[in-house]
């Protein structure tokens, strides 16, 4: 349920709805705009008359239900979009965020030079793996919390933001002093306890959609981050199974647009993993900006045949270089820009 205060309504009348909430073991969610208030009403258990209950209130306009199984990610809580803040850039706002980098790092100079050329052809943030979720035991699962320090030292050196995952609730702190953006991998989507530890950080979680996950599945994984009290998560679609072999996944575009309709989060797009094809990538990189994405995520090595992994869909410098000023052309027509330096547009 929400609870649409009145412009006119008062700090202490949304005061008094949160404390029946309280009372009703129920928790309240604020949002503030700048015209209204609304309180996202979440909890086990909302007795059927809470709705008139609370429309007797001083300064509440309205109660209505949420529809949907999701509450505070859903638009109906927050109609207008949410910006994540990481490190000043904006996502989810007029500009598309361009996130590029390794799979994995994979040594310091790869991941400095990596960082280097990502950001001269105009990325805003870095990627690289440190924890590795990989189908085989025997594949490089990367190098753990040294990476994290390589990730840190490329950081220093462009000012790149830095996103990298987290398989488990325990390397959270860890992962977390380190990473501007935690990455949840489609592996771990409905890993509950570490979608949880995720957002009692406080630090910005990029959710990743499962493999065979729903829509609906994905945004309730969004829930349980919100839920504990962090707003900055930003969706990831990365390609699902189905009965299609010649591609690793399947980009599923429709989940890009819908997502934006049923949530205020930014909602960005990562065709490496979806294509699984490094030629694959620039066509549905501009697909996915077209279909309203807030951005992509994309794989990009020194040396992709040699990479310790996913270098069949990794770009290399020039691949990567070539693709920016079409997607920036591609983002003007559909009202939106992406950050590339002048050089890479001339
Ligand atoms: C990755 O980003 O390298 C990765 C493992 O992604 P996903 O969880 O989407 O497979
Ligand atoms: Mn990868």
């Amino acid at each position: 349920m929400i609870v649409v205060m009145r412009s006119t309504a008062r700090q202490a009348d949304i005061q008094a709805v949160l404390e029946r909430l309280g009372e009703h073991q129920l928790k309240g969610h604020l949002s503030q705009g700048e015209e209204r208030t609304i309180i996202g009403v979440v909890g086990a258990a909302i007795p059927p008359t809470l709705r008139e209950e609370l429309e007797l209130f001083e300064g509440v306009q309205e109660a209505v239900r949420i529809t949907r199984p999701y509450k505070l990610v859903s638009r109906e809580f927050h109609p207008l979009d949410t910006i994540v803040n990481v490190r000043g850039i904006e996502i989810g706002g007029s500009s598309c965020v361009v996130i590029a980098g390794p799979c994995a790092v994979e040594n310091e100079d790869m991941i400095v030079a990596s960082a280097q050329a990502v950001k001269a052809a105009g990325a805003t943030m870095l990627r690289g793996g440190a924890f590795k979720p990989r189908s085989s035991p025997y594949s490089f699962r990367g190098h753990g919390e040294a990476a994290l320090a390589m990730l840190a030292t490329a950081r220093d050196e462009t000012g790149l933001p830095i996103v990298t995952e987290v398989m488990t609730p325990n390397d959270v702190e860890l992962v977390a002093r380190y990473a501007d953006v935690l990455q949840i991998g489609a592996r771990n989507m409905q890993n509950y306890q570490l979608l949880e530890e995720a957002g009692r950080s406080g630090t910005p979680v990029m959710l990743k959609r499962g493999l065979s996950a729903t829509i609906e599945e994905w945004l309730l994984s969004a829930e349980y981050i919100v839920a504990t009290g962090n707003p900055s998560v930003i969706l990831c679609e990365r390609g699902i199974r189905t009965f299609e072999t010649a591609t690793r996944n399947t980009m599923d575009l429709n989940a890009v647009a819908l997502a934006k309709r049923r949530t205020h989060l930014p909602v960005i797009a990562d065709p490496s993993h979806a294509t699984g094809k490094w030629y694959l990538v620039p066509p549905l990189a501009l697909a996915s900006i077209a279909a309203g994405a807030d951005g992509i995520i994309v794989e990009v090595h020194p040396d992709p045949d040699r990479a310790k992994s996913d270098g069949a869909q990794s770009l290399t410098f020039a691949n990567f270089a070539a693709m920016m000023p079409q997607l920036n052309a591609v983002a003007a027509a559909v009202g939106r820009s992406v950050a590339i330096p002048a050089e890479a547009v001339a």
